[in-house]
C-alpha cells in the first residue's frame, strides 16, 4: 500500500466547524495589533491551528452519546463507575481520583511528596510538572542520554531516560531524599520521543532497589505504545492496549492529562496503588477539586472520558495517529526543512536558526518562522527556543536556549491531510522569504512566562 492509502482518516465528518478564509493584508494587520505573538490572536483569526495538541481534539459520536447520558449525581454517579472501572483495569491500580486537568493531579501528589530538601528525577519533567515540584521547595532533574539531546541523532527511543545518570543521582543526593523517579510517556518536553519498555523495567527494578515511588506521567502513553509495538523486539504481536497495560503496571502512580489520549476537551487522573498514599491525596482532592466521584469534573465530561481512553487505543486510528505526523515531518524533510528526527508522536518540531540562518539567536528566528507561517497561511503555531526559555542576563544580553525550535502540535482527529497539505505549501512560501525575513524585538515582556503575553516588533 502506498504512503497516502494507509494514512486515510479511519473516520468520516459528521458535524463540522467552518473556517474562515482571510487574506494577507488582514493577517498583516492581525499580526501587528497581537505585537507579533500569534498567542494573542483570536482564534477566529486562524485558519489552522497547530498550537497544541490538548484539548484541541475531536470527540466521536459515541462520546459526544455519552455527554448526553452522562449522571450529574453528586455522589457515587453511574458516570464515574463506567470512569472508574475503565481506568482501574487499564492502570491495575486500585484508587482512582478524577481531576479537572493534569496539573491539578500534580499540585495534589507533589505537593505531598516534595517540599524542601527533596529531589525528582525524570527523562523530562514537563512544564506544569517541574513549576508544581519547584512550588513546592524541591528540585526537578532532567535525564537525558547527551545522545538523545541531538537533533539529527536517529534512534528508536530518544525519550528514554538516561539509567547512569539515574543511579548516580540517587547516589549523590541520597535515597532518602529521592521523593519520586518520573517517567513522562511520551516524552512531551523533548519532542514527543517514546520511552521503551525495557528502560521502564530497568528503571523500575533500579526504584525497587533503592525503595523509591515510580510515577508515570502518561498523558500519551496510547501514543507510546504504538512505537513500542512497531520499534521494539518482542511487541509485534500485542495490542496497544496491552502494551499500555504492561506498563503502567510497572508505576507506582499514574498521571494524565485526558486532554492528550483521553480523546477529550477536559480532564485529568490520578492514580495510586498505595492506600495510604491514596487517602492523604483524596483529603486534598476534597479541598481543592471536588469530591471523590468527581474531582473536578462533570459526570458528562467522565462519560466521554471514558469512552475515548477505549477509542484511542483502536489500531486504525493509533496508525491514522502517529502516521499522519510522520507525514507532516517526513514531507517537510524533503522540500529541505530541518526538522528534529526522527518525528515524535504529537508535534513536528522545525530547527528555525538553521533555517534562517542570517537572523541571530537575540532576534528569535523561531519567532519570525511562527510569523511567517501566520501571515503567508493562517497557520498558528508556537516559539519552543530564547523567546519561550531564553533569560536576560544582567547587561541585558540573552542568554540563549538550548535551541530555536518552532512546534507545529497536530490536534486529533481535526484536520485532514489536504489541510496538512496546505501547511506543506505554505512551507514553499517560507522557504522563498526566508532570506528576507527580518527578526525581532521585545517591546514589552512580562517577569516570567514570557512568551504568553510579550509584544514584540520587527527589527528594521
Ligand atoms: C499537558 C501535560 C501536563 C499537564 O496537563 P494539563 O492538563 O495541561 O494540566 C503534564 N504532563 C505532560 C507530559 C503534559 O503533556
Amino acid at each position: 500500500m502506498n504512503r497516502l492509502r494507509t494514512l486515510t482518516e479511519p473516520f468520516k465528518i459528521k458535524m463540522v466547524e467552518p473556517l474562515k478564509l482571510t487574506t494577507e493584508e488582514y493577517r498583516h494587520n492581525a499580526l501587528k495589533t497581537a505585537g507579533y505573538n500569534p498567542f494573542l490572536l483570536n482564534s477566529d483569526d486562524v485558519f489552522i491551528d497547530l498550537l497544541t495538541d490538548s484539548g484541541t481534539g475531536a470527540m466521536s459520536d459515541r462520546q459526544w452519546a455519552g455527554i448526553m447520558s452522562g449522571d450529574e449525581s453528586y455522589a457515587g454517579a453511574r458516570s464515574w463507575r463506567h470512569l472508574e472501572s475503565v481506568v482501574k483495569e487499564l492502570t491495575g491500580m486500585p484508587y482512582i481520583l478524577p481531576t479537572h486537568q493534569g496539573r491539578a493531579a500534580e499540585k495534589i501528589l507533589y505537593t505531598l511528596l516534595g517540599g524542601k530538601g527533596k529531589v525528582f528525577l525524570s527523562n523530562t519533567h514537563f512544564d506544569t510538572t517541574r513549576a508544581n515540584i519547584e512550588y513546592s521547595g524541591a528540585m526537578a532533574l532532567d535525564l537525558m542520554p547527551p545522545e538523545s539531546r541531538d537533533p539529527q541523532v536517529d534512534l528508536p527511543f530518544k525519550g528514554n531516560i538516561d539509567l547512569e545518570q539515574l543511579v548516580q543521582q540517587i547516589t549523590t543526593h541520597g535515597k532518602e531524599n529521592i521523593a519520586a523517579v518520573i517517567m513522562t510517556v511520551t516524552n512531551n518536553s523533548a519532542g514527543g520521543q517514546p520511552v521503551s519498555m525495557e528502560n521502564m523495567k530497568v528503571v523500575r527494578n533500579i526504584c525497587d532497589q533503592y525503595g523509591l515511588l515510580m510515577v508515570i506521567d502518561g498523558c500519551r502513553v496510547a501514543e507510546n505504545s504504538y512505537f513500542v509495538k512497531h520499534r521494539e523486539p518482542g511487541f509485534e504481536n500485542s495490542s496497544y492496549e496491552n502494551i499500555a497495560k504492561e506498563m503502567l503496571a510497572l508505576g507506582d502512580a499514574f498521571i494524565m492529562s485526558a486532554k492528550k489520549d483521553g480523546l477529550v476537551n477536559i480532564g485529568g487522573l490520578l492514580t495510586l496503588r498505595n492506600e495510604d498514599l491514596a487517602m492523604k491525596c483524596k483529603n486534598l482532592l476534597i479541598i481543592s477539586e471536588g469530591f471523590t466521584t468527581y474531582g473536578g469534573l462533570a459526570g458528562r465530561d467522565m462519560e466521554a472520558l471514558a469512552i475515548g481512553l477505549k477509542e484511542v487505543f483502536d489500531d486504525d486510528y493509533l496508525h491514522y495517529r502517529i502516521r499522519s505526523t510522520a507525514y507532516l515531518g517526513e514531507h517537510l524533510k524533503n522540500k529541505g526543512i530541518p526538522v528534529v528526527w526522527p518525528i515524535g508522536g504529537h508535534a513536528v518540531y522545525v530547527d528555525a536558526a538553521k533555517l534562517y540562518p542570517n537572523i541571530p539567536v537575540d532576534q528569535f528566528p523561531g519567532q519570525r518562522l511562527v510569523c511567517d507561517l501566520y501571515q503567508k497561511g493562517g497557520i498558528r503555531c508556537v516559539e519552543v527556543g530564547s523567546l519561550m526559555f531564553g533569560k536576560t542576563d544582567d547587561a541585558g544580553k540573552l542568554i540563549p536556549a538550548a535551541a530555536e525550535l518552532v512546534r507545529l502540535a497536530i490536534p486529533r482527529r481535526v484536520y485532514t491531510q489536504s489541510h496538512i497539505d496546505y501547511v506543506l505549501d505554505v512551507f514553499d512560501d517560507i522557504l522563498e522569504l526566508r532570506t528576507q525575513s527580518k527578526g525581532f524585538r521585545i517591546v514589552y515582556e512580562p517577569p516570567f512566562l514570557r512568551h504568553f503575553t510579550a509584544l514584540l516588533e520587527t527589527v528594521s
